[in-house]
């Protein structure tokens, strides 16, 4: 027989989700995968009982309804202050994940160089080869997770076609500054390079952070492929509803190929998350409010045990350093953990390009009991 694809030789199957399988085999409360085990806001509930019974059931517009798309946009104009087009500026996508697929296919050819800063969410190395393109890594360096100037300049001294950037970032909860971001629109601009971005945590910042959007930024709606999604502004990760939002010119590109890959995301669903897109501002500072809160309960647990962690500027992870405890293979730490404590957590090695084993991540989009039940578990760390 001959050889399966061998682009499948160059990653493994998505360690984030293994660890949610591993978590439910062995009954750990899982803060390895990111998503809310609360509900979503009754309105959505309500819209989804609607669509039910009233429809619509069958295909959309490939690229998202007329309603999702207009609605969609007027919310991103009010919170990126710039100006977008429903029929040219948006692709409505099956999650943020092929979005982030559609716009690496779109915007780069076999062979093609794409700058990812490390440690990074894992899908950004299986886009970029599944498209064909080179990732090559720039290091956020740990403690502060902040990148060298120079050291960037040099990758894009090396002509990438596109950076990848996730802000605020998943693992770290770096919220990158305005300084950071124009610096790398500089550089874009400089060099002829795309960007595209994951932002679906825009809605999770904690204060006195901001989040700036880098399509706004002067000359740079046109290079930038901007990705996000509703699943975790409206706690729906299972709708699997996301987006691009970019020029004319890109989104052309990223209608085929969305249109090939998937041909629309679920009508009814599109339906139902107009209630959503119709929020005033007092649901997103609820929302942040209620994050606030969790990050505060959840890392003071970690206080309290003796934990070192980076304290996060925005999303629902926190990357804890597990050096004391002196294992070797975070992996396996993980699965310990999952096993004998009771939690699980994602290996930080599966988000680092470089050999780094000291670090796990843990989310705290989860109930308050939930979280207080974890910390009470990751108590017996410290006498195990
Ligand atoms: N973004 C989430 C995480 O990092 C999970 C997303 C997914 O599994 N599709 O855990």
């Amino acid at each position: 027989m001959q050889k399966l694809s061998n682009r499948l030789d160059y990653f493994t199957e998505s360690v984030i989700r293994k660890m949610t399988r591993i978590a439910n085999d062995c009954g750990a409360v899982n803060l390895s995968q990111g998503f809310p085990d609360f509900d979503p806001p009754r309105e959505l509930i309500g819209s989804l009982k609607e669509a039910a019974e009233k429809g619509p059931h069958q295909y959309e517009v490939t690229w998202g309804s007329k309603e999702f798309r207009e609605k969609l946009a007027k919310k991103q104009e009010r919170f990126m202050g710039i100006p977008i087009n429903p029929d040219e500026n948006i692709v409505v996508t099956c999650g943020s994940t092929e979005a982030m697929m559609v716009a690496m296919m779109s915007v780069c050819n076999p062979g093609d160089k794409v700058v990812v800063f490390s440690p990074f969410y894992e899908n950004y190395t299986a886009d970029a080869i599944l498209a064909g393109a080179e990732p090559m890594y720039v290091p956020l360096v740990p403690p502060e997770f902040n990148f060298d100037k120079e050291v960037l300049r040099q990758a894009f001294e090396q002509r990438p076609k596109a950076l990848i950037l996730c802000n605020p970032s998943n693992p770290v909860g770096k919220v990158f500054t305005r300084e950071e971001l124009i610096y790398i629109s500089e550089l874009a601009k400089e060099y002829d390079t795309y960007v595209i971005t994951d932002e679906v945590y825009e809605h999770i910042i904690f204060k006195p952070n901001k989040h700036t959007y880098l399509s706004s930024l002067p000359g740079m709606f046109e290079r930038t492929i901007c990705c996000s999604s509703l699943s975790k502004t409206y706690s729906i990760t299972g709708w699997r509803l996301g987006y691009v939002i970019a020029s004319k010119e890109v989104i052309d590109n990223c209608k085929k190929v969305h249109d090939f890959l998937t041909v629309g995301a679920a009508a009814p669903l599109q339906k139902a998350a107009c209630a959503g897109l119709d929020f005033e501002q007092e649901y997103y500072d609820e929302l942040n409010n209620t994050y606030e809160r969790k990050k505060k309960l959840f890392l003071d647990g970690l206080d309290e045990i003796g934990l070192k962690y980076f304290d996060p500027e925005g999303a629902y992870y926190v990357l804890v350093d597990i050096s004391e405890f002196g294992w070797d293979n975070d992996y396996e730490f993980c699965k310990w953990m999952a096993k004998e404590i009771g939690v699980a957590a994602v290996p930080g090695s599966s988000f680092f390009r470089e050999d780094v084993n000291n670090y796990i991540r843990f989310h705290f989009a989860k109930k308050d009991e939930t979280l207080i039940e974890a910390i009470n578990r990751l108590k017996k760390l410290k006498n195990s």
